[in-house]
């Protein structure tokens, strides 16, 4: 762990209110996502792994402890602040795409730039959408688009500022298998070839081992690592291990 790292998490909590009382979503949860490597977080359902996404990329506040994006705490930051650290530095991609339907594909990867301030020369935005492979899908509207191809435009959005960090949240959970192994072939080339730091929730085995390690959390702590060599088969084995313990 160093300082310099894009993704410090130390003792994150989050707790929500609720009806029933305080839900401890997340407890105490310390983690350091380095440069240029793929993690992927996994746990049952309910285990605190959107929140632990939402927390790290600041889209939510900690109850306690402290999310650091390229050394930068996020706890004490106003919302100005925050918000323009997010765009800045911070990639998200969701399972659902979040696409503005009445913009072309070149228009939503754009967008958060012109919403910047900033004018992208057409090139560059094209340069974008040809590194995930839609060069020709330019002037496409989403309806035009498969839901694979949807979310390749999302991930060229989500890169276009140069992000210390790509946060996905179940990005092909909507997918069938060879879309779904086409992004992941995407996310695995940015973190090889471009040193991109990338953090992927999925409760997809395969999914997960597409990345260098695997974060296993349960009741909103991490359990168990995984590390070298992953294969789908050892995922499983291991996620199994951590449902069964939790029944
Ligand atoms: P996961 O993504 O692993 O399924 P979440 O991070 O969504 O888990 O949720 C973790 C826990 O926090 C769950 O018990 C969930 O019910 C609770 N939770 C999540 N969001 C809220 C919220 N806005 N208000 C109250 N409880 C929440
Ligand atoms: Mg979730």
């Amino acid at each position: 762990m160093t300082v310099s790292d894009p993704v410090r998490l130390d003792g994150l909590t989050r707790v929500y209110a609720s009806d029933a009382g305080p839900v401890t979503a997340l407890d105490d949860v310390h983690l350091s996502f380095a440069a240029g490597t793929f993690t992927a977080v996994m746990g049952p359902s309910g285990s605190g792994k959107s929140t632990l996404l939402h927390c790290a990329a600041g889209l939510d506040r900690a109850t306690a402890g402290e999310v650091f994006v390229g050394g930068t705490a996020l706890g004490p930051l106003g919302d100005t602040a925050l918000t323009r650290l997010r765009r800045d530095r911070i990639g998200f991609v969701f399972q659902g795409y979040n696409l503005v339907p009445a913009l072309t594909a070149a228009q939503n990867v754009a967008l958060p730039a012109r919403l910047a301030g900033h004018r992208e020369p057409a090139e560059r935005v094209l340069a974008a959408l040809a590194e995930v492979g839609l060069a020709d899908r330019a002037g496409h509207r989403p309806a035009q688009l498969s839901g694979g191809e949807q979310q390749r435009v999302a991930i060229a959005r989500a890169l276009f500022t140069r992000p210390a960090v790509l946060f996905a949240d179940e990005p092909t959970g909507a997918l069938d298998t060879a879309s779904s192994r086409l992004v992941l072939t995407l996310l695995r080339g940015m973190v090889d070839e471009h040193d991109q730091t990338v953090v992927l929730v999925t409760h997809d085995p395969v999914a997960a081992a597409y990345a260098d390690r695997v974060v296993l959390l349960a009741d909103g702590r991490v359990v168990d690592e995984v590390t070298g060599d992953l294969t789908a088969a050892r995922v499983a084995g291991r996620l199994a291990g951590l449902e069964a313990a939790a029944c």
